[in-house]
């Protein structure tokens, strides 16, 4: 048998770090990476044939559980067509019409694209030839992906690995990216006032889940808007995590009090393979090319075994799995929080819908200053707790737990079983 640490260690002679996606490399944690051989339901199971409890659901994508049989069937059926044309396919226009039907006046247009690293770098592109202007507006501790200017103080894999931001980026490319605190409208205020005719663009998770969860406050998106508008500038949500998770029209979707210019989606639009999408204004969105003057292209783009993945799961994606998502969700994170109190651990337990994650410190974090002043220490040994009781979480505490439709009453049961050592483990460290 092929143990984990076998499977690291020739991964490490061939990949960087052994993994092609930082965050798999248990980096923060530390600990030999499992080496997933499948995955159905709310399991997956490594290369030394054990089973674990996933919180991570491919980082969103699975919301229906691993390998769920609509998709499956629709994935097997889409490539005994062929997998790849290079011309344009139904499915294409299906799976916008499923998006609109969704999200109504949000989404006019869609274009698939394979990541979400491209649907937000298109619209960034698309704000700049749209305005005619060059400076993007970002929230510290926001990830939308890995294009030069996103970088920036950005969350995910950079938060977890403290990387303020990323070399190779050239200084006039981040020069055009202004980063701004995290639900701080007065600085949004007083960057618009001072620069305001420049700016192209604000982009923000619609609710930030790269730094752990964070909410926005209530009202600051609506705010955010106001201002951008007031001054000519688009507003960009990046819905690649929260899109058609959070609930059927993702963050947005649960209060469309104000009207963003442009989205964009990944993981659960594509159900598991690569596929995401940016979205928007007709007038806006029509300035791609080949209607207008803006270019954006891709051999795989609206790839028809992708497509056909994101129909079938956001066709089984109904209103009964996001009730049992958020319904799990709390009562995973009403046990989590319940297990460190007993521990005397401080903690504050973050939620956006049916996202959460804990953060160890007493009140809750609404920036990413805050979020980087808490007990991070705790984190590993709780991991590999959980770990050790058969429960995968995200390998780092500045990241988001994603339950799926799958987890049913004996995977929520393993995970309760689990916490209370773990947050002894917690405790202890
Ligand atoms: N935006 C957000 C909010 C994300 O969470 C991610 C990925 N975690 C991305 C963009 C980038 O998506 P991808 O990894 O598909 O490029």
């Amino acid at each position: 048998m092929t143990t984990n640490e076998e499977a690291f260690a020739r991964a490490k002679a061939v990949l960087p770090g052994g993994v092609n996606s930082p965050v798999r490399a248990y980096g923060s944690v530390g600990g030999v990476p499992r080496s997933v051989v499948s995955a159905r339901g709310a399991y997956v199971t490594d290369i030394e044939g054990r089973e674990y409890v996933d919180l991570i659901t491919s980082w969103g994508p699975a919301i229906l559980g691993h390998a769920h049989p609509s998709v499956i069937e629709a994935v097997q059926a889409a490539a005994a067509r062929g997998l790849s044309f290079g011309a344009s396919t139904s499915g294409e226009a299906e799976l916008a019409e499923l998006v609109i039907g969704r999200v109504g006046s949000l989404v006019e247009r869609l274009r698939l694209v394979s990541t979400g690293t491209e649907a937000t770098m298109t619209a960034i592109r698309l704000a700049r030839g749209a305005t005619g202007r060059d400076l993007l507006v970002k929230f510290a501790g926001h990830y939308h992906g890995h294009s030069d200017g996103l970088l920036a103080e950005a969350g995910s894999g950079l938060a977890t690995l403290s990387i303020p931001g990323s070399a190779g980026v050239p200084a006039a490319i981040a020069a055009q990216t202004i980063v701004i605190p995290y639900n701080d409208i007065a600085a949004v205020e007083a960057l618009f006032a001072e620069r305001g005719s420049e700016i192209a663009a604000v982009i923000t998770e619609a609710a930030a889940a790269n730094m752990g969860v964070v909410a926005p406050q209530p009202g600051f998106n609506q705010e955010l808007t106001r201002i951008a508008h007031e001054h000519g500038a688009l507003v960009i949500i990046d819905e690649v995590l929260t899109g058609f998770r959070v609930g059927p029209g993702g963050w947005w979707g649960l209060d469309r009090s104000y009207q963003p210019d442009l989205v964009a989606y990944g993981k659960v639009i594509g159900g598991g393979l690569p596929l995401a999408a940016l979205g928007g204004r007709a007038d806006v969105m029509n300035l791609l090319a080949p209607l207008g003057p803006v270019y954006q292209a891709g051999t795989l783009s609206g790839n028809p075994v992708a497509v056909a993945a994101g129909i079938a799961t956001l066709r089984a994606a109904d209103a009964a799995v996001y009730s049992h998502i958020d319904a799990t969700a709390s009562i995973i994170s009403t046990a989590v929080s319940a297990a460190l109190a007993a521990e005397g651990v401080a903690h504050s337990i973050q939620h956006a819908g049916n996202l959460f994650s804990v953060a160890f410190r007493d009140s809750a974090p609404v920036n990413y200053a805050d979020v980087k002043a808490q007990d991070s220490f705790r984190f590993p040994p709780f991991f590999h707790a959980m770990l050790a009781a058969g429960v995968s979480l995200p390998p780092s505490v500045f990241e988001a737990w994603f339950v799926s439709a799958a987890h049913d009453d004996t995977a929520v049961s393993r995970i309760l079983d689990g916490l209370p050592a773990a947050a002894k483990a917690a405790a202890a460290a």
